[in-house]
């Protein structure tokens, strides 16, 4: 698919990374009637989008600005601008027109109607050719090429040079670095004088040190209250689905909850997670049940409200039999149950490691990048789009329609 390799020494708008934020500033640079080049180091375009909401491609959500910006991290205003030239009805009319219906499901998340990620990323790749795109797949940017404070080309690995006024870079973070993004760009981007916000795991599970946790490995729990504290402060506070693992939670409550913890985990901080088993039900409640329950036993009492291996995981880990009588259990014991159940406390030590992380917190500043362009304000000509940029945040079609957004904003200021 690379074309006109020997005639390429030169174009009007360069864009580095052919994801989804790269594929649309390419276009959109190109519907502008820009002599563009999109260089991609793997073979095919996009294959994080590939992956994305188990190849269904969950890719926007009809939420309104403002619930955007509380899902996309403490800097998601930065995106005010771009949201007002291209927000999801843009998006969606974008993919509709070219023939690929955009359904919505639960909480605003929209996904293609086919429910393949490979649609998605076949209709931009089409419309790479629509606006003439020249396509440069295979091929790794080495470096960034400046002079006197502009941006004048790339060099490949190969040490081959191509020359422009505008450069995109859209290389994306650290996460999945199988699919290409392995921060090349942030790299660049700190050798021309960026600030670079350190990278972090995001939307990752949490490692927690609980004895014999690893028991309940596979368990999903089901609307489930997850607090996270540091100190004194909740980070977080909200219900939802967790699954226990190996090395301690995950499932979605606990991916966003792990947006909001990162940097203290980064820092070394401790954090700690409380779970309520049953938010719905408070401890005067269930104490008032188990009274009414004087002559069962603990254990088959509570599996009535919560599986069996977690009751006695829970039961295990105050030193109760589950055999034992309600009636005979004395006041400390029955506390110590609610105690468990209504605040299960697990220290977190880690998210888990970047590379399996969905996303990457940080990444170039802000401060460095004008939001009504996406222009760098170190490198006159050079352009930011997508996660490269220190925006990211919680699952739901959020960062798609980031990346989006960015890529075109770059693509038609370039
Ligand atoms: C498993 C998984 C599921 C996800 N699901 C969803 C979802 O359903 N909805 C959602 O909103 N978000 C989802 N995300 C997040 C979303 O995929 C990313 O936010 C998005 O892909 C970022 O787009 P990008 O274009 O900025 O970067 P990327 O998609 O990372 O693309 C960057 C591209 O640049 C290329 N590149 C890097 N360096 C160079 C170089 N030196 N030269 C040439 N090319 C280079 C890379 O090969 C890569 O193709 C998911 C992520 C993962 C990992």
């Amino acid at each position: 698919m690379t074309q006109g390799i020997s005639n390429l020494s030169s174009a009007e708008v360069i864009v580095v990374g052919g994801g989804p934020a790269g594929l649309m500033a390419a276009i959109q640079a190109g519907q502008r009637g820009r002599s563009v080049v999109l260089i991609e180091k793997n073979f095919s375009f996009a294959p994080k989008l590939l992956l994305t909401g188990h190849g269904r491609c969950n890719i926007t959500n009809t939420s309104s600005r403002e619930e955007y910006f509380a899902r996309l991290g403490p800097n998601a205003e930065f995106l005010r601008d771009a949201f007002v030239h291209f927000f999801h009805p843009q998006l969606i009319k974008f993919y509709e027109s070219r023939g690929l219906p955009i359904k919505q499901e639960a909480e605003g998340r929209c996904f293609p109607a086919t429910e393949k990620a490979a649609d998605v990323a076949r209709i931009l790749t089409d419309e790479l050719q629509l606006k003439n795109v020249r396509i440069q797949l295979g091929k790794t940017v080495q470096q960034l090429l400046i002079g006197d404070g502009r941006i004048q080309g790339v060099q490949y690995v190969n040490g081959k040079v191509i020359s422009s006024s505008s450069v995109v870079l859209a290389t994306g973070g650290l996460s999945y670095p199988q699919t290409g993004s392995t921060g090349d760009g942030l790299r660049f981007a700190e050798q021309s004088g960026h600030q670079i916000v350190s990278p972090r795991p995001g939307l990752a599970g949490l490692v927690c040190q609980v004895p014999r946790w690893r028991d309940l490995k596979g368990i999903s729990l089901y609307g489930v209250g997850l607090r996270l504290i540091l100190g004194k402060k909740i980070l977080f506070d909200r219900v939802g689905d967790i699954m226990a693992t190996h090395y301690g939670l995950s499932g979605p409550v606990v991916l966003n909850a792990s947006n909001y913890v990162s940097a203290a985990l980064q820092a070394g901080k401790p954090v700690e997670a409380l779970i309520d088993f049953i938010p719905a039900t408070t401890s005067d409640q269930l104490r008032a049940s188990l009274a009414a329950a004087g002559n069962a036993g603990i254990g088959s009492a509570l599996n009535k409200r919560l599986t069996r291996r977690l009751v006695d995981f829970l039961l295990d880990s105050v030193k109760i039999s589950p055999q034992k009588k309600i009636s005979e259990l004395n006041q400390k014991n029955v506390e110590h149950i609610l105690d468990v159940i209504k605040n299960f406390a697990m220290p977190v030590t880690a998210s888990l490691p970047l590379e399996s992380a969905m996303i990457t917190l940080g990444g170039v500043s802000l401060k460095d990048i004008d939001p009504r362009t996406m222009q760098s304000r170190k490198v006159q000509g050079l352009f930011f789009a997508g996660e490269i940029m220190d925006i990211a945040g919680e699952s739901g079609g959020f960062n798609l329609q980031a990346a989006f957004s960015t890529g075109y904003v770059a693509g038609h200021f370039a």
